[in-house]
């Protein structure tokens, strides 16, 4: 006759079972490994914490040390309140832009007229023949057009005659 669980259990303290089971030593060492993999985890996010929030520009030490104090929970409000970005992104991208500005300001000019793009040096806007400069008298570069001296070769554009010193 195959005996049943229950007639197993019925046959000595049904607690005895669980008792041998949690005092054997597998069990006190599995234990013992979980606990050491949460020990490793949560060191392992503490050091995580600090250095992502250094790296960020927030609070390192303080966030390292919610870190510690509240294992886990503590990382976890970090991950949600941290700044968005890397302080050397954001500071590339301040860099990025601020190049792009200077050459928008230098490089790029717009027709007065027609709001479409010019070159520097051009004396008629191609879009709408809108004059934007005019040559030198002298050496033809292109002058704006309020100018009365030219800047390049010292010719005076009402006069013609270059500027002595
Ligand atoms: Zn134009
Ligand atoms: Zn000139």
């Amino acid at each position: 006759m195959i005996p049943t669980i229950g007639a197993l259990l019925l046959q000595e303290d049904p607690f005895q079972v669980i008792t041998n089971f949690l005092e054997s030593p597998i069990l006190r060492l599995a234990g013992q490994l979980v606990l050491l993999v949460f020990v490793v985890l949560w060191v392992a996010l503490v050091y995580w914490t600090f250095t992502d929030a250094s790296r960020r520009g927030a609070l390192s030490v303080l966030w390292g040390l919610v870190a510690v104090v509240f294992p886990y929970v503590g990382t976890l409000v970090y991950l949600i309140v941290r700044p968005p970005e890397y302080l050397d992104e954001s500071r590339e991208r301040e860099l990025e832009l601020a190049v792009l500005e200077r050459e928008l300001r230098n490089n790029v000019h717009l027709c007065p007229n027609c709001r479409n793009l010019v070159e520097r040096d051009y004396l008629i806007c191609p879009s709408c023949t809108w004059e934007l400069k005019k040559p030198c008298v002298s050496c033809d570069r292109p002058l704006n057009m309020e100018w009365g001296l030219c800047p390049y070769c010292g010719t005076d554009q009402r006069s013609g005659k270059k500027l002595t010193w």
